[in-house]
């Protein structure tokens, strides 16, 4: 029998439809292959118990003969930013240990709704902080392809899961990068929609003016479907648009049959300084232009002189944000208290957030504290609001002669567990590529474009579009994973080296 976990989102849910299998049987192989690897790879932070009830709820609705959605049965991991009341929610801290929330997030709601069945809560950077999961009170997810090495972060706990086979589909949440540079160092695909596409409602907020949430998959197909399903109005959700959205499913596949390559105009940014990356990166990067060339689209230069600032820019406009999102943890609403006898309520709060957020949370804190205290307002807050007007500006000019821009989705394949961790601007840096899309409100995808030849780890090509045109990102990377798995013969995956099976000896 076909291995079910190795079948993409799409796959299994045809197979569901067709009677082949059921969700009972999906969900099984989903956990038993959580079980094998998962204490290698550490992408859950909860395994759910009752997986299995809700996939047998599935299938007895499906042999009633009810209407079904096209994904229904389907297993799907939740990045633990986003509450569930059936599973903890911790957003990787220790201050939220165990806690229940009282509701759904939106695109958990419309998940369960769809029939997808929930397996667990993934790991992640404390409160979406970091690129690598190290930051994690929890301890770090390791990437698939070599254990010793970081998934990428936030979301690394998403990623891992569906580079591992643990899950088809994810749900991550990216703010300045946490869907794509995962997607980058795992050989995944990850997109973080339009700002406003998709609800923030349930999702522990970070950056609240960043923050969206978007699929994580192993094919494009996947994650239009699975964008199908969370995205859309929300009145919950105050900055969520009231677009009708087309479905993206169909638009990955337009994209893998047609010939949306030809004529296509391809930004790549000439401000982007090559020296910053690795020469594999930038390699894999420039062998995916020239297979797009080969298919007709053009490679057009263009110029956004403001992309370098938006680390600088962002790293004042984050910390803001967070610092004032999270002063909610303040041991009176909110899991942890740390109990102080004989102090006052404040020395709680200050003791219990002393204990209960990790060192790059209270970093962040500070950083945002300071940068929105009186007199520091202007030269911090105001001048990171105006750089990020400028790189809007950038991408308006640039949208105004190209269809999509293309960047490497991240400097570096995955490094080493440790390398980075004590070295904060090092860290920041990897966001580079990703953060301007989050400052701009626009769509970003990052799929693999291939291994780079000094170290055999996986790459990703990041494309961006206008804010709305996600569905011109499914197309595009649709096309171009046609023809990249084509040319490689089979999905960069199989070449990861296989977990979990004990013929190939030592722990990988
Ligand atoms: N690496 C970025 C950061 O540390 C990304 C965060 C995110 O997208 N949640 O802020």
């Amino acid at each position: 029998m076909t291995d079910l976990t190795k079948l993409s989102a799409a796959a299994l849910a045809d197979k569901l439809t067709a009677g082949e299998i059921s969700s009972v049987e999906a969900t099984r192989a989903h956990l038993d292959r959580i079980a094998a690897v998962d204490g290698d790879v550490h992408a859950f932070l909860h395994v759910s118990d009752h997986a299995l009830e809700v996939a047998a709820g599935i299938d007895r609705r499906r042999a009633a003969g009810e209407a079904l959605g096209p994904v229904a049965g389907v297993p799907l991991a939740i990045k633990d930013v986003l509450v569930t009341t059936d599973m903890p929610s911790t957003s990787g801290s220790k201050i939220l240990e165990g806690y229940m929330s009282p509701y759904d997030a939106t695109v958990v709601a419309r998940s369960r709704a769809a029939g997808l069945v929930p397996l667990g809560k993934t790991n992640m950077d404390e409160f979406a902080m970091g690129s690598s999961t190290e930051h994690s009170a929890y301890g770090p997810t390791r990437n698939p392809w070599d254990l010793d090495r970081i998934p990428g972060g936030s979301g690394g706990g998403s990623a891992a899961a569906v580079a591992a086979f643990e899950a088809p589909l994810a749900l991550g949440s990216d703010t300045g990068g946490s869907i794509r540079q995962p997607a980058h160092v795992t050989g995944t695909v990850g997109l973080k929609p339009t700002y406003g596409g998709v609800s923030r409602y349930g999702a522990i907020a970070l950056a609240s003016s960043l923050d969206q949430v978007g699929p994580v998959t192993r094919t494009v197909l996947d994650a239009g479907l699975l964008h199908d399903v969370i995205g859309g109005h929300d009145p919950h959700d105050s900055t969520s648009l009231s677009d009708a959205w087309p479905s993206f499913a169909e638009a990955a596949r337009e994209g893998a049959r047609g010939d949306v390559l030809k004529g296509l105009k391809v930004g790549v940014i000439k401000e982007l300084p090559d020296a910053g990356f690795q020469p594999g990166v930038s390699a894999s990067f420039r062998s995916a232009l020239a297979a797009m060339e080969a298919q007709g689209a053009e490679i057009v230069e263009i110029s956004a002189p403001h992309f370098e600032y938006g680390v600088a820019a962002y790293y004042l406009i984050l910390p803001a944000e967070a610092s004032s999102n999270l002063a909610k943890f303040d041991s009176v609403r909110f899991g942890l208290r740390v109990d102080v006898p004989g102090g006052t309520v404040e020395d709680v709060m200050a003791r219990t957030r002393d204990v209960g957020f990790g060192d790059e949370v209270k970093r962040r804190i500070i950083l945002g504290t300071y940068a929105l205290s009186a007199g520091y307002y202007d030269a911090y807050y105001g001048s990171a609001q105006k750089v990020r007007t400028l790189i809007q500006q950038d991408f308006d000019s640039a949208f105004a002669s190209v269809d999509v821009i293309a960047t490497p989705s991240a400097p570096t394949t995955a490094f080493r567990l440790g390398e980075k961790i004590d070295d904060p601007m090092q860290m920041y840096l990897n966001d580079v590529t990703t953060i301007p899309a989050n400052l701009a409100g626009v769509p970003g995808i990052s799929i693999p474009s291939g291994l780079a030849d000094e170290d055999g780890l996986p790459v990703g090509i990041q494309f961006l579009a206008p804010a709305r045109e996600d569905a011109r990102l499914y197309r595009v990377g649709a096309a171009l994973e046609a023809l990249l798995v084509d040319s490689w013969g089979a999905s960069l995956l199989e070449r990861a080296p296989q977990l979990g099976d004990s013929t190939q000896g030592g722990a990988l």
